[in-house]
């Protein structure tokens, strides 16, 4: 038997309710917040991820799916979304109607880490990005977008930790505080975080291996280094948060490699998810517009693990146990096409109904109705039709009405459209 690949997964029905229950209510919080969707391929040329997530990242050196196409074209299944929507706000000039944009968008993203519990190869993501927006205000915005969308998702326990990376003018100086610091404590690094303290220092700091986590939990701060104007923006930032009663941890560890990303930073953790705690990051990344050749336009944005939130949401789901309103169970085949017919006409309206497709005694039809939860059951054979009316049974009071055979549609609506949907 063909099997999955190793790092995918089905969601399969019974779970897939939580999700569209998650996804619903992301959309209406992103529409009350003013955001607009966007859909973006799912395949883009290599070279976008590589310039916009950075050579000297784990994505990009180790986690992308890269392929060459026919005409020998590099092309990569997305690792993430920000990329793609930034080529897409470069590309179709989005920014000369109005530079200040919001945009969702949700879908599946692809990287090839080792597969874990919380940890998959195709995950799926629900990201947003503000852009042409300066003020600390629009990451304020981002994060209480979160918190409003986890309490509406019933998340329990979620932490906000946030940190700056500064900006090309202050970070410099941490930099060489922090190559500093790692020549002295190198031998107590992982060979990943050997290699990284060369290429892309930064990204030490958020290694989760133990030992270097233990190492480096003396490392300088970025928030010592930080010039006039990222204080400022820092402060907003932590003002803005403490006046919408959201409680936030300053964490020097989190950081994204890349110069591109600049000021706030933040992450939302969960104790519920074991090592995998993060269940959304993002933050502020004003050079990239620019850098992937666009104006220079600054941006800030988030993607949330969706995959995750179905492991955390504790929101009630009982979309999965609808079961059909009517069942036609019908005998002979000229009843089975009038059957079909009117089937097709309920669930045209709106009414779930069933019908069993095989020659089935009425007895195992029966059976078959109530293994489903219908609530009611048509019975009908080529007597009923001859006569013109046909049975119609209430399978909880067991009651049974006759009805006209012409004018089921009209009937059953009546009866049945009053039954909540
Ligand atoms: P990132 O794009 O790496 O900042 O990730 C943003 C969020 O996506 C994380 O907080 C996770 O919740 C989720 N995520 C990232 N990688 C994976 C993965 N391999 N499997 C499942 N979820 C992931």
């Amino acid at each position: 038997m063909i099997q999955l690949i190793r790092g995918f997964k089905d969601v399969l029905p019974g779970e897939v309710e939580l999700w569209q229950a998650i996804e619903k209510t992301a959309i209406s919080v992103f529409d009350d917040f003013g955001f607009k969707e966007i859909r973006i391929p799912i395949i883009e040329k290599t070279e976008l991820f590589s310039r916009s997530i950075g050579d000297n990242t784990d994505i990009v050196e180790k986690e992308m799916y890269t392929f060459s196409d026919r005409k020998g074209d590099l092309i990569t299944l997305r690792p993430e979304a920000t990329a793609s929507v930034v080529r897409s706000y470069i590309q179709h000039k989005l920014y000369t109607s109005d530079p200040v944009q919001k945009f969702y968008t949700i879908g599946p993203m692809f990287r090839r880490e080792r597969p874990q519990q919380g940890r998959y190869r195709q995950f799926y993501q629900i990201n947003a990005e503000i852009f042409g927006i300066d003020s600390p205000l629009a990451d304020v915005q981002l994060i209480f977008l979160l918190v409003t969308l986890f309490s509406r998702l019933a998340v329990p326990d979620v932490e906000t930790h946030i940190n700056s990376l500064g900006c090309p003018i202050c970070r410099p100086g941490f930099k060489q505080a922090l190559i500093d610091f790692l020549s002295k404590t190198k031998v107590k690094l992982c060979s990943d975080c050997i290699r990284r303290s060369k290429q892309n220092p930064l990204r030490v700091l958020d290694c989760k291996v133990p030992s270097c986590r233990e190492a480096m939990a003396q490392t300088p701060s970025l928030l010592d280094f930080l010039c006039y104007e990222c204080v400022r923006d820092f402060k907003i930032l932590t003002d803005s948060l403490e006046h919408l009663n959201i409680s936030f941890i300053i964490d020097k560890r989190l950081v994204r490699g890349l110069d591109y990303y600049t000021r706030a930073t933040f992450e939302i953790q969960t104790g519920f998810l074991g090592a995998q705690s993060a269940v959304a990051g993002g933050g502020r990344y004003d050079g990239l517009v620019e850098a992937l050749g666009g104006p220079d336009l600054p941006a800030t944005g988030f993607a949330i693990g969706l995959d995750r939130l179905t492991e955390i949401s504790d929101l009630q789901i009982d979309d999965y146990h609808k079961t059909p309103q009517i069942f036609i169970a019908a005998l002979g085949q000229k009843s089975k096409g009038k059957a079909f017919e009117w089937v097709c006409s309920l669930n045209k309206t709106g009414i779930r109904a069933e019908m069993d497709f095989g020659e089935k005694s009425l007895k195992s039809q029966m059976k078959r109705a109530n293994k489903l939860g219908a609530s009611h059951v048509l019975i009908v054979g080529e007597k009923e039709l001859t006569e013109g009316s046909a049975v119609l049974r209430d399978m909880m009071t067991k009651k049974q009405v006759f009805i006209s055979t012409d004018a089921v549609i009209e009937n059953v609506s009546r009866k049945l459209g009053a039954l909540p949907l």
